[in-house]
């Protein structure tokens, strides 16, 4: 596989001489993931920026879950227009799975448009950016291709952030891509196709390379990441690939997103409740608490095979953390449907929760499924959970207050450079109020939590006091 890797440029342009560039980055992890390999890809030539009116190229990496992004996309290139007539020199692309699903499409609506490229085709960015530059016509590439091939080693070094700003303490590494589920609202089996994975050396390496350059937080992307190497010939399980992981020395963090309920076995159980590396924290998507939706979804599980594995994890490791997505309002989710849905919270007491209103998404099955419910009520039952969810998460934080734990410190505060922010095994934010001594980026941090806010927990060094 190396030998296809391009070998790096002898020279390359100082800060000064750099372009600038700005990425908007919409939906999951997989996103963020793809729009840190741009900054790499960009990286020889563009500095990150934290706007598009200080850009020379703007790239806005898109999501087609939900429709609020899309909309967002023609809202965000309507608005870039006058940046462009001020600027006639910015360079305009879309990626992400609405440029994978719409191509030429977004050309006409997105007259401003300099370039479409899709899920599979990040590494043709410079290339892209050279033939307008020479003023050929908008280009679109779509097409499906092995770009792990052809993408140097190393995107994992960086931690996401909005602002483009980066550190290595967390590096978020591909193990797979695409789904060979058909959950019938969701458009991904279709934008990034059937499900790849790594070979697992592969992946070995490079969180060697990421370890090497100074993370300590290793979180393992893939659409259902726990379906990981059932592909593969002979086949290897996540659970194996989870040990290999953490037996790689430096490595003292390892955190995924998001697996499937219906893979999860017992080996699973037993590795995220046993493996001390393992982050007690499970983001698993319900969706729905009702048999009934979930078998609209075509999620192939159903709710008490849900709450066994909670059941399961919790029994093994009680303060495991356990985070959700949700959708309310699918097609024909009644009143009873969505009360089973409070009720699932209710005995799970989820540490967190994502949840959006159904938006039917052009191109799936659930999109040709009779809409009964107004986006009103659909609006009402998202305020009912999201408010519960609120309570939730104040019982679920006030435990921690005056407990003495390890925090990972991945950031500095988005309010004070001075300041830094980490995470506590379970995910949960821990910021530090203040610039206290003897903390730094990648310290794992003995702390006191001394008080809690509405979604995250505030901390002091132990040492401290
Ligand atoms: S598991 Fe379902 S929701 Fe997740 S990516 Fe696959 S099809 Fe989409």
């Amino acid at each position: 596989m190396s030998e296809t890797r391009p070998q790096p440029e002898t020279q390359t342009p100082s800060g000064d001489d750099k372009q600038r560039v700005y990425i908007r980055t919409y939906g999951c992890a997989m996103n963020e993931h793809d729009t840190q390999k741009l900054y790499k890809i960009l990286e020889k030539d563009y500095t990150p920026v934290d706007s598009a009116e200080k850009a020379d190229l703007v790239l806005v990496n898109t999501c087609s879950v939900r429709e609020k992004p899309e909309q967002k996309l023609y809202s965000m290139l309507g608005e870039m227009k006058g940046l462009k007539e001020s600027n006639p020199n910015l360079m305009i692309g879309v990626c992400g799975c609405v440029a994978q699903q719409e191509g030429q499409a977004i050309l006409k609506k997105g007259r401003n448009v300099d370039f479409v490229f899709g899920t599979h085709n990040l590494s043709l960015v410079p290339s892209l950016i050279q033939l307008r530059k020479k003023g050929a016509p908008p280009q679109v590439a779509v097409n499906y291709r092995e770009d792990w091939e052809e993408l140097p080693l190393g995107f994992a070094e960086n931690n996401p952030s909005k602002n483009g700003k980066s550190n290595n303490v967390t590096a978020f590494i591909s193990i797979s891509r695409g789904c060979n589920k058909s959950c019938t609202y969701c458009i991904v089996p279709t934008t990034r196709g059937p499900e790849v994975s790594r070979d697992i050396n592969e992946i070995e390496r490079e969180v060697k390379i990421a370890v090497h350059r100074g993370s300590k937080e290793i979180v393992l992307l893939g659409q259902t990441v726990n379906s990981y190497g059932l592909d593969l010939t002979p086949r290897i399980s996540f659970v194996h690939l989870l040990d290999r992981i953490a037996a790689i020395d430096g490595v003292e963090r390892i955190r995924f997103t998001s697996p499937h309920p219906q893979e999860i076995r017992k080996d699973f159980i037993e590795c995220v409740s046993s493996n001390p590396k393992v982050c007690r924290h499970v983001h698993m998507p319900l969706q729905s608490g009702s048999d009934r939706i979930l078998k609209l979804m075509n999620r192939n599980y159903r709710r008490s095979k849900y709450l066994k594995i909670i059941e399961d994890l919790k029994s093994r490791v009680p303060d495991m953390a356990i985070t959700t997505d949700i959708i309310v309002g699918f097609p024909g989710e009644t009143e009873e449907d969505f009360q089973q849905t409070l009720e699932v919270m209710d005995i799970v007491q989820f540490d967190l929760s994502y949840s959006f209103a159904f938006s039917a998404r052009p191109g799936t099955a659930a999109a040709a499924m009779p809409e009964l419910i107004t986006q009103e009520e659909k609006l009402r039952r998202l305020q009912v959970l999201q408010a519960k969810q609120l309570l939730i998460m104040a019982d679920r934080l006030s435990p921690w207050v005056g407990k003495t734990v390890d925090v990972l410190i991945d950031s500095t505060s988005k309010h004070d450079e001075n300041c830094f922010q980490g995470r506590i095994s379970q995910n949960t934010v821990v910021n530090f109020p203040a610039p206290f001594e003897g903390l730094k980026l990648g310290a794992i941090v003995p702390t006191l939590i001394t008080a809690q806010k509405r979604y995250t927990l505030l901390g002091e060094p132990a040492t401290a006091r």
